[in-house]
Protein backbone atom coordinates (compact mmCIF):
# COMPACT_ATOMS: atom_id res chain seq x y z
CA UNK A 1 0.00 0.00 0.00
CA UNK A 2 1.42 3.10 -1.27
CA UNK A 3 1.85 5.71 2.26
CA UNK A 4 2.13 9.67 2.36
CA UNK A 5 5.29 10.87 2.60
CA UNK A 6 6.10 12.98 6.01
CA UNK A 7 7.54 16.35 5.39
CA UNK A 8 9.73 18.28 7.00
CA UNK A 9 8.87 19.57 10.66
CA UNK A 10 7.10 15.95 11.11
CA UNK A 11 7.97 14.48 14.56
CA UNK A 12 8.68 11.44 13.03
CA UNK A 13 11.33 12.51 10.83
CA UNK A 14 13.52 13.29 14.30
CA UNK A 15 12.52 9.86 16.36
CA UNK A 16 15.04 7.06 16.92
CA UNK A 17 14.04 4.49 15.33
CA UNK A 18 13.37 1.25 17.10
CA UNK A 19 15.59 -1.90 16.31
CA UNK A 20 13.29 -5.04 14.59
CA UNK A 21 12.96 -7.81 16.87
CA UNK A 22 11.62 -10.68 14.86
CA UNK A 23 11.09 -10.68 10.86
CA UNK A 24 7.35 -11.37 10.38
CA UNK A 25 4.54 -10.76 8.13
CA UNK A 26 4.22 -7.00 9.29
CA UNK A 27 7.64 -7.07 8.53
CA UNK A 28 7.37 -8.09 5.44
CA UNK A 29 3.93 -5.74 4.44
CA UNK A 30 5.76 -3.00 5.64
CA UNK A 31 8.59 -3.58 3.21
CA UNK A 32 6.38 -3.97 0.27
CA UNK A 33 4.33 -0.51 1.27
CA UNK A 34 7.89 1.44 1.46
CA UNK A 35 8.72 -0.31 -1.92
CA UNK A 36 5.60 0.55 -3.43
CA UNK A 37 5.83 4.24 -1.62
CA UNK A 38 9.17 4.63 -3.53
CA UNK A 39 8.68 4.09 -6.30
CA UNK A 40 5.30 5.94 -6.46
CA UNK A 41 7.58 9.37 -5.60
CA UNK A 42 10.30 8.04 -8.18
CA UNK A 43 12.71 7.83 -5.08
CA UNK A 44 15.76 5.67 -4.59
CA UNK A 45 15.70 4.76 -1.03
CA UNK A 46 13.42 5.75 2.17
CA UNK A 47 13.50 5.13 5.30
CA UNK A 48 10.16 3.93 7.79
CA UNK A 49 10.26 7.05 9.37
CA UNK A 50 9.16 9.29 6.32
CA UNK A 51 5.94 7.35 6.28
CA UNK A 52 5.67 7.44 10.25
CA UNK A 53 6.68 4.24 11.31
CA UNK A 54 9.24 3.67 14.06
CA UNK A 55 10.83 0.60 12.51
CA UNK A 56 14.62 0.62 11.89
CA UNK A 57 14.19 -0.43 8.21
CA UNK A 58 14.90 1.32 4.86
CA UNK A 59 14.80 0.31 1.48
CA UNK A 60 17.03 1.85 -1.74
CA UNK A 61 16.71 0.43 -5.56
CA UNK A 62 19.76 1.90 -7.44
CA UNK A 63 18.27 0.56 -10.49
CA UNK A 64 16.04 4.04 -10.26
CA UNK A 65 18.77 6.15 -10.26
CA UNK A 66 18.76 8.47 -12.93
CA UNK A 67 22.34 9.70 -13.43
CA UNK A 68 23.91 6.59 -15.29
CA UNK A 69 27.01 8.78 -15.81
CA UNK A 70 28.10 7.96 -12.36
CA UNK A 71 30.80 5.90 -13.05
CA UNK A 72 30.98 4.43 -9.98
CA UNK A 73 27.64 2.76 -10.49
CA UNK A 74 28.85 -0.69 -11.68
CA UNK A 75 31.25 -0.80 -8.93
CA UNK A 76 27.71 -1.75 -6.86
CA UNK A 77 26.88 -3.98 -9.28
CA UNK A 78 27.14 -6.99 -6.77
CA UNK A 79 24.71 -5.46 -4.55
CA UNK A 80 20.86 -6.61 -5.65
CA UNK A 81 18.14 -4.73 -6.31
CA UNK A 82 16.03 -3.57 -4.41
CA UNK A 83 17.28 -3.96 -0.92
CA UNK A 84 15.17 -4.14 2.10
CA UNK A 85 17.83 -3.25 4.86
CA UNK A 86 16.34 -3.87 8.73
CA UNK A 87 18.48 -2.66 11.20
CA UNK A 88 21.39 -1.55 9.66
CA UNK A 89 24.40 0.13 10.70
CA UNK A 90 27.53 1.44 9.33
CA UNK A 91 31.11 -0.13 11.03
CA UNK A 92 33.39 1.16 8.66
CA UNK A 93 33.58 4.10 6.35
CA UNK A 94 36.61 5.30 4.57
CA UNK A 95 37.24 8.43 2.05
CA UNK A 96 35.49 11.43 0.97
CA UNK A 97 33.06 12.53 -2.22
CA UNK A 98 31.07 15.42 -1.76
CA UNK A 99 27.70 15.42 -4.22
CA UNK A 100 24.22 16.97 -3.97
CA UNK A 101 22.05 15.47 -2.20
CA UNK A 102 17.58 15.38 -1.76
CA UNK A 103 15.13 13.71 -0.03
CA UNK A 104 11.10 12.84 -0.80
CA UNK A 105 10.87 14.53 2.74
CA UNK A 106 12.07 17.81 1.24
CA UNK A 107 10.59 18.64 -1.88
CA UNK A 108 12.58 20.91 -4.63
CA UNK A 109 15.12 21.06 -2.16
CA UNK A 110 18.76 19.81 -3.26
CA UNK A 111 22.37 20.96 -1.28
CA UNK A 112 25.25 19.62 -1.81
CA UNK A 113 26.63 16.98 1.10
CA UNK A 114 30.07 15.52 2.33
CA UNK A 115 30.05 11.72 3.02
CA UNK A 116 31.97 8.73 3.44
CA UNK A 117 33.40 7.76 -0.19
CA UNK A 118 32.92 3.90 1.12
CA UNK A 119 30.60 1.90 3.42
CA UNK A 120 30.11 -0.99 5.10
CA UNK A 121 27.05 -1.89 5.99
CA UNK A 122 25.92 -4.70 7.86
CA UNK A 123 21.65 -5.30 8.08
CA UNK A 124 19.15 -7.96 8.27
CA UNK A 125 17.35 -9.15 5.18
CA UNK A 126 13.50 -10.13 5.08
CA UNK A 127 14.95 -14.32 5.27
CA UNK A 128 16.48 -13.32 8.69
CA UNK A 129 20.21 -13.54 7.37
CA UNK A 130 22.82 -11.12 8.53
CA UNK A 131 24.71 -9.40 5.30
CA UNK A 132 27.55 -7.43 5.19
CA UNK A 133 27.52 -4.98 2.37
CA UNK A 134 30.54 -2.68 0.84
CA UNK A 135 29.15 0.50 -1.55
CA UNK A 136 30.86 3.23 -3.14
CA UNK A 137 29.72 6.22 -4.93
CA UNK A 138 25.85 7.14 -5.29
CA UNK A 139 24.91 3.86 -3.17
CA UNK A 140 27.00 4.63 -0.53
CA UNK A 141 25.62 7.85 -0.13
CA UNK A 142 21.93 6.44 -0.40
CA UNK A 143 22.69 3.92 2.28
CA UNK A 144 24.39 7.01 4.38
CA UNK A 145 21.11 9.33 4.10
CA UNK A 146 18.65 6.35 4.66
CA UNK A 147 21.11 5.15 8.07
CA UNK A 148 20.90 8.73 8.62
CA UNK A 149 16.61 8.82 9.07
CA UNK A 150 16.96 5.68 10.93
CA UNK A 151 18.62 8.05 13.61
CA UNK A 152 16.76 10.90 13.58
CA UNK A 153 19.66 12.90 11.56
CA UNK A 154 18.00 14.90 8.09
CA UNK A 155 20.84 15.64 5.01
CA UNK A 156 20.11 19.26 5.94
CA UNK A 157 21.83 18.29 9.07
CA UNK A 158 25.05 17.75 7.01
CA UNK A 159 25.10 20.84 5.06
CA UNK A 160 27.66 23.84 5.51
CA UNK A 161 26.39 26.44 7.08
CA UNK A 162 26.54 29.42 4.36
CA UNK A 163 24.02 26.69 2.03
CA UNK A 164 22.29 26.60 5.16
CA UNK A 165 21.41 30.45 4.89
CA UNK A 166 20.90 30.48 1.62
CA UNK A 167 18.14 26.92 2.08
CA UNK A 168 16.62 29.04 5.16
CA UNK A 169 13.78 30.36 3.33
CA UNK A 170 12.66 27.42 1.65
CA UNK A 171 13.13 24.85 4.82
CA UNK A 172 10.93 27.50 6.52
CA UNK A 173 8.11 27.19 4.14
CA UNK A 174 8.32 23.33 4.54
CA UNK A 175 8.48 23.42 8.30
CA UNK A 176 4.87 25.37 7.87
CA UNK A 177 3.45 23.01 5.17
CA UNK A 178 4.03 20.33 7.35
ZN1 LIG B 1 15.75 11.27 2.92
Amino acid sequence: MKHDIVIYGHPALRCKSVSVKTIDDDTRRLADDLLETMYAYVGIGLAAAQIDHAECMCVIDMSQAGDRTDAKLEENDHVAMPMVLINPAITAMEGQQVGSEGCLSFPEIYADVQRADLVTVTYQNLDSKNVVVKATGLLSRALQHEIDHLNGVLFVDRIAPAQKVVLSGKLKRLKKMS
